[in-house]
């Protein structure tokens, strides 16, 4: 089935357009999906990350370090165990205080004088076989409640109070008013920290982390504020891949277009200057070995004596309606060569040479009788889309001319069809069909379907693309003599055909 687009859908400008918009609205669909993704990704990321962090320190608050202290400390709570206590490594930023408690009772803290303090619930678990009680402490009034750490050497013990503060820095550090961290300790009440009031938001995404050393739970929490910042983070790099896409495409199709153009141009050109100009391909009859006929194919002999095969131009002359001049120059030099070609020559039309009645303009202005002998190979590669006009066309035309002959026969789809509503009555085997003769190709069996129907409906044959002394004798032996190939000559400037004419006389 052809389109017939209206002509505003083929302006370059609107094409320009829809390929710059295309990719935006393309990344404007994919967004959220991605946001979500890309939230997701971030939220496991930070969760994982703190986890780690958690577990790896204690709490911020490393293991390692208690048991040296306890190895360097006097337990006399003098000023030198005071200073140990000072140090960097028991009193880091997640340290409130810490403070040695000696079995006599006294009490130091890092800062000399012992702090009072209160929790409210504590349990025991050990840690690399050290016992440890874990415990919360009483929210005061300037500071919320938090984690302590009771390291037991014998009867002397450490008190370790975290600042569990430094989590909002932590979590703020992240994602600015993004993440709510609990800190569940089994069996005491869990700590909270960051931003409240997450259940409420749309984006609402949560999940938990168990820390077996600590035996704690770690939830984070986050929100629209997570998406919210995750959304302009993907759009911006979305806006801007869809730029770069859009400019690609952009420059590539006017790349293209301006290729098709100059195609258009450098055609036309050659056509003003007749830079097209007849090839023929002798068509034999086996049996007698004699030139039945030709078939006309074009070549594009440039002004700098380049020749181009059709292959190069044809389609794009075919697509832009070139093709129409081209033939009917062309045609214009079989007119002058007929007198001396043998038999019958064939010239490729399209759909468009039916449809608008340009052969039978031709023929009027062309009332010769040796315009007799001219006949046209339709192909399917452009289908008919008006058949009534393409039907009296070949109705008028029939009468004036050798015959029709369906080009390609069995590469389409509607081989049949054409013949049928057309009243085509004979057919050119296609190459690939000939190309299976003595081969195990499956299409081998199409050949030989072809040809039968062809002998049954009494069409005229003609086998394109024999190239072998086999492939003659098969065709030959299954009825279909006449051939056109390699095998007999490839396509021929219009003295070579006469040479080739003459050479094939002297054989004789
Ligand atoms: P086609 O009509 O199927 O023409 C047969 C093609 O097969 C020709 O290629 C011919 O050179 C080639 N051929 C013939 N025998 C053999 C063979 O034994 N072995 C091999 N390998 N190839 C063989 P060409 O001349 O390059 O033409 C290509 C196509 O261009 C033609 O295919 C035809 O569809 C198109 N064409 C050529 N001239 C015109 C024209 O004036 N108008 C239109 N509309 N199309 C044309
Ligand atoms: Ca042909």
């Amino acid at each position: 089935m052809k389109w017939n687009f209206p002509r505003w859908c083929l302006n370059p400008w609107l094409h320009t357009s829809l390929l710059f918009i295309l990719p935006i609205l393309l990344a404007s669909a994919l967004q959220p999906w991605l946001t979500s993704y890309s939230m997701e990704k971030r939220f496991t990321q930070d969760l994982d990350n703190i986890a780690t962090d958690f577990a790896s320190g204690l709490d911020g608050f490393e293991q390692r370090n208690v048991e040296q202290a306890f190895a360097e400390l006097s337990f006399s709570c003098d000023s030198e165990d005071i200073a140990l206590l000072n140090s960097p490594s028991l009193s880091p930023a997640i340290v409130r205080f810490i403070q040695l408690e000696l079995a006599d009772g006294r009490q130091c803290s890092n800062i000399g004088p012992p702090v009072h303090y209160q929790f409210d619930r504590f349990r025991s678990l050990f840690i690399d076989s050290q016992l440890v009680d874990i415990a919360t402490t009483v929210a005061a009034n300037d500071r919320a409640r938090s984690i302590a750490y009771i390291f037991h050497l014998g009867e002397q013990r450490l008190v370790v109070l975290t600042n569990s503060s430094v989590y909002n820095e932590t979590l703020s550090t992240l994602c600015h008013g993004c993440y709510q961290l609990m800190i569940g300790y089994q069996g005491l009440s869990s700590l909270e920290r960051g931003v409240e009031d997450l259940l409420q938001t749309q984006t609402f995404i949560e999940d938990s982390r168990y820390i077996s050393v600590l035996d704690v739970t770690l939830t984070l929490r986050a929100g629209d504020e997570l998406y919210w910042r995750e959304a302009s983070r993907v759009g911006i790099v979305l806006f801007i891949s869809a730029l770069i896409v859009a400019f690609l495409a952009v420059i590539f199709y006017w790349n293209w277009q301006s290729a098709r153009v100059s195609m258009g141009m450098l055609i036309q050109k050659g056509i003003s200057r007749k830079e097209f100009i007849p090839y023929y391909q002798p068509i034999i009859d086996c049996r007698s070995g004699e030139v039945v006929g030709q078939e006309m194919l074009v070549r594009w002999r440039r002004f700098d004596g380049v020749l181009v095969q059709p292959n190069q131009f044809i389609p794009y002359a075919e697509d832009s309606g070139l093709i129409l001049p081209i033939t009917d120059l062309i045609l214009e030099q079989v007119y002058q060569d007929l007198p001396q070609l043998k038999g019958w020559v064939s010239v490729n039309i399209v759909a468009q040479h039916l449809e608008l009645g340009l052969l039978s303009q031709w023929f009027s202005s062309h009332p010769d009788p040796r315009a007799k002998r001219i006949s046209f190979e339709l192909t399917e590669r452009k289908p008919i889309t008006q058949f009534e006009l393409a039907l009296a066309e070949m109705k008028a035309v029939t009468p004036l001319c050798h015959d029709f002959k369906l080009d390609d026969f069995g590469t389409g789809f509607g081989g049949f069809s054409y013949l049928q509503r057309l009243g085509i009555n004979s057919i050119k085997i296609d190459k690939m069909f000939t190309d299976t003769i003595g081969t195990q190709d499956l299409k081998g069996a199409v050949l030989d379907a072809i040809i039968a129907f062809g002998r049954e409906s009494q069409m005229d044959m003609v086998a394109e693309g024999v190239e072998t002394q086999a492939q003659v004798e098969y065709l030959a032996a299954k009825g279909v003599y006449q051939h056109q190939g390699y095998f007999y000559s490839k396509p021929l400037a219009f003295e070579d055909l006469l040479t080739f004419y003459q050479n094939l006389s002297n054989k004789m």
